[in-house]
């Protein structure tokens, strides 16, 4: 296909197939001694590919909205504690094994006081609103910005609950905290060939600040939370156990990871599966860069916006560490869609601290936890202002491409596999039309009216205004199409196969029929006109087809004169095109005839969504 060049192709084979070995290696981790590398099957990458595709936008943002619900989730509020039951609940209904565990929020810290390391670049400001003072001035004349360069600004926790503008928010964050122990859940993909090692995937579910800890640590939590539901899909093994872990009591002491690593630790072999890494998320969202030298912010993303991984090198495992987090670069060059990803060496204040000497410990962030967050690049960190309405698109988007990120990286790492996906290509690369073309109408334009498809969130889109036919450049004789599409109201298009890029595909090639069956202008149609049919010709059954707005998927096998359509699951249409002998159909669509020709969508003015799009010659 045309957006990965044969060159891209090379690259990825070699340089871009290691994997930890983590396994063996990690089992009696020799201190700080690097892992394995090992070169990842071509294979795999199908898996990983397919994976990765099924991580949803609308999804993650949606579970940072539920999450949001319990306002900013304070530990041991009964907030914070109905928040934890709406996280297990969601974690069962994806069909992931979930457990719980509690520890005493007040139990002194062996050796430390209140908050972990990195205190350093957080100001004074406590329940007041900080100034956000210029650095370098006579005003604040030692404030300086990342590693003592560029500008920075203050930042602070809100503990002031007045401070929140929205009434019904502020009234739900009065709740106060509960004594008594405090719950966490996790949940748990259990390995089919070495269940007893596993990778733990962490994000912290409270917050504080009187907001709705929407990005901190919504975000991280969405990330764990959709990774789980894409790894407990019933179509995907995984040789290790992954443990999707969302811990609570974060601010404050990293009070939910230190206990599990008090409790479990010593249950590895036993009761525990071995730990082989813990890559932790948290604070996914805001990258709008540096503080300007006024000490104010962009409100936009910033152009350079990235994934920060980090890995602490001071710790016993920082090779190993250190190992890890580039192999999640080396997934992000390859499987995200957006951003870049950085790693640096000076991880902080985060939950994958209490495992950093025990096993490789990373952790992703929007920024650097010391040198960014610490120097005011996130004026909502611990503010009222840190609710979902504060947040663009293109936020929400970095914060998935750090889903998509450590999925890639685990997917290989856990030796994951997606029944029947092996050998599937994307036609779609998510961000433009790159591999496709439109048609051409008679008088050789090309055939659109005027916007034609569109591309935006992943998707590709026929305007409602418009629509025309857009094809794969490349020909295809027998293969297997796989797509997900959903439907507007009366919303009507059509997948072209075997299709010339000239002429109506529906006779000069066939048509697969795509429509609204339950669309009110569609109550008189010929059996061979609704969803799934070979148009006009072989009629699909109905019924299988999702409400909509949801999205469906679809899969259309072409093998010789076979033409099979799978709707949801269903197959709906196996035909055999040598048994079409009306000379009427045959003479009105020559393209039966055809073995081989261009896939195409084929809209008429409704706007209907496509994703997901991939194919398997055969
Ligand atoms: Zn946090």
């Amino acid at each position: 296909m045309r957006f990965m060049s044969r060159r891209l192709l090379a690259v990825a084979f070699a340089a871009g197939s290691i994997a930890i070995a983590g396994a063996q290696q990690a089992r009696t981790p020799p201190q700080g001694q690097a892992t394995i590398i090992t070169l990842q099957q071509p294979a795999q990458q199908d898996n990983v590919r397919a994976l990765v595709g099924r991580l949803d936008l609308e999804k993650y943002r949606a579970t940072i909205k539920g999450l949001t619900q319990f306002g900013d989730r304070r530990e041991g509020t009964e907030r914070n504690r109905k928040a934890v039951d709406w996280i297990e609940a969601q974690l069962k209904s994806y069909g992931c094994e979930t457990a719980r565990m509690s520890y005493d929020p007040n139990r002194p810290r062996p050796g430390g006081g209140g908050r972990g390391q990195g205190g350093r670049g957080r100001g004074a400001g406590r329940g007041t609103q900080p100034p956000r003072t210029p650095a370098g001035t006579p005003e604040d004349p030692v404030r300086r910005g990342a590693g003592g360069k560029g500008y920075g600004a203050r930042t602070g926790v809100n503990n002031d609950p007045q401070r929140q503008q929205n009434e019904e928010l502020r009234a739900l964050n009065m709740g106060e905290v509960i004594p008594g122990n405090v719950d966490q859940v996790y949940c748990t993909k259990v390995g089919a060939t070495r269940p007893g090692e596993m990778y733990i995937i962490g994000g912290h579910m409270d917050g504080i600040g009187y907001g709705e800890a929407a990005n901190d640590d919504g975000s991280g939590t969405a990330i764990v939370m959709e990774l789980a539901r894409v790894f407990s899909a019933l179509d995907v093994t995984t040789d290790v156990s992954i443990r999707f872990a969302l811990w609570n009591g974060e601010e404050g002491g990293l009070k939910g990871a230190r206990a599990y690593v008090e409790q479990r630790q010593a249950l590895q072999g036993k009761d525990e599966p071995t730990w082989l890494g813990m890559i932790q998320h948290d604070m996914m969202m805001f990258d709008h860069g540096m503080p300007r030298p006024d000490g104010t912010l962009s409100p936009q993303q910033r152009p350079e916006a990235d994934v920060n991984i980090e890995f602490q090198e001071n710790s016993k495992m920082a090779a190993a560490s250190q190992k890890l987090a580039w192999l999640l670069k080396n997934a992000n060059e390859r499987y995200a869609t957006d951003y870049p990803a950085t790693v640096g060496s000076h991880m902080q204040s985060t939950d994958s601290v209490p495992f950093q000497d025990i096993v490789a410990a990373i952790s992703l962030r929007e920024n650097e936890r010391r040198d960014h967050i610490g120097f005011g690049w996130d004026p909502h960190w611990h503010q009222p202002t840190d609710v979902f309405s504060t947040f663009s698109d293109q936020d929400f988007r970095l914060g998935l491409n750090a889903a998509q990120t450590t999925l890639a990286a685990v997917a290989q790492l856990a030796g994951a596999n997606v029944k029947g996906e092996t050998g599937f290509t994307p036609l779609f690369n998510g961000k433009d039309l790159s591999g496709w073309i439109y048609g051409r109408r008679g008088n050789g334009a090309e055939n659109r009216s005027g916007k034609g498809y569109q591309v935006e969130n992943g998707v590709i889109f026929s305007t409602k205004e418009d629509g025309g036919n857009l094809y794969t450049e490349k020909a295809y004789g027998d293969f297997a199409f796989r797509f997900e599409f959903r439907l507007t109201e009366n919303a009507n298009n059509g997948i072209g196969i075997r299709a010339p890029l000239q002429g109506d595909a529906a006779y000069a090639g066939i048509e697969i029929q795509v429509l609204d069956d339950s669309g009110s202008q569609y109550t008189t149609l010929r059996p061979a006109q609704y969803h799934g049919s070979v148009y006009d010709v072989v009629p699909a059954k109905r019924g299988f087809q999702k409400p909509v707005g949801e999205w469906n998927s679809e899969e259309i096998i072409a093998r010789g004169r076979r033409i099979t359509v799978i709707l949801n699951g269903t197959t709906i249409v196996d035909a055999d095109l040598n048994d079409i002998k009306d000379d009427a159909v045959l003479k009105k669509h020559p393209g039966l005839a055809n073995a081989r020709g261009h896939i195409g969508f084929l809209g008429h003015g409704a706007r209907v969504e496509f994703r997901n799009i991939r194919i398997k010659e055969l």
